[in-house]
C-alpha cells in the first residue's frame, strides 16, 4: 500500500457542532497523520472554484452557499492508502446511506450538510491540497 496524502475539510455544519476533535481523533486512531491544518471562511466564489468539477450540477449553487456559510477546517492527512481510508472513515455522501460508525453517519444531517469533504483520488488530492496549502505548510513525519 502506498503512502498517500489526501485533503479533508471539516465542513461548516461540523465546525458549528464543535466536533472537530472527534473527527480528527478518528483519523489519528486509524493511522492517518495530520500534516497541515488551516481554518478559513471561504467566499462563495472560492467555494465555487474548489468545487468547479461540479459546476452545472443542480446542487452546485446550494453547495457553494453552504460551504461559504461558516468557517471550515481544511487539513492534509498522510498515511498508507490515505485517499481510500479517508473515504471509508467518512461514509457515503448521503448520510442516510452512510455505514454505521462513519463520520457522516455520526455527525451529518443531510446530503448538503454532510460534515466532511475528502478527495476522491490521489490526482484530485494533489490539486485540492494545492488549493489550500503550500509546501512550507506541510510537515510530514515520515
Ligand atoms: P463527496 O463529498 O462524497 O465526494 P460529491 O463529490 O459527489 O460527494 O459531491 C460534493 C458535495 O456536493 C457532497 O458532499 C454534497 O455535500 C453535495 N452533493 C452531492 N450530491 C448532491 C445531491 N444530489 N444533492 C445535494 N447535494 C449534493
Ligand atoms: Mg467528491
Amino acid at each position: 500500500m502506498a503512502i498517500e496524502r489526501t485533503l479533508s475539510i471539516i465542513k461548516p455544519d461540523a465546525v458549528a457542532k464543535n466536533v472537530i476533535g472527534d473527527i480528527i481523533r478518528r483519523f489519528e486512531e486509524n493511522g492517518l497523520e495530520v500534516i497541515g491544518t488551516r481554518m478559513t471562511h471561504l467566499s462563495a466564489a472560492e467555494a465555487g472554484r474548489f468545487y468547479a468539477v461540479h459546476a452545472g450540477r443542480p446542487f452546485y449553487n446550494d453547495l457553494c452557499a453552504f460551504m461559504s456559510s461558516g468557517p471550515v477546517l481544511a487539513m492534509v492527512l498522510e498515511g498508507k492508502n490515505a485517499v481510500l481510508l479517508n473515504r471509508q472513515l467518512m461514509g457515503a455522501t448521503n448520510p442516510k446511506e452512510a455505514e454505521a460508525g462513519t463520520i457522516r453517519a455520526e455527525h451529518a444531517d443531510t446530503i448538503d450538510a454532510n460534515a466532511v469533504h475528502g478527495s476522491d483520488s490521489a490526482e484530485n488530492a494533489a490539486i485540492e491540497i494545492a488549493f489550500f496549502f503550500g509546501d512550507l505548510d506541510l510537515h510530514s513525519r515520515l
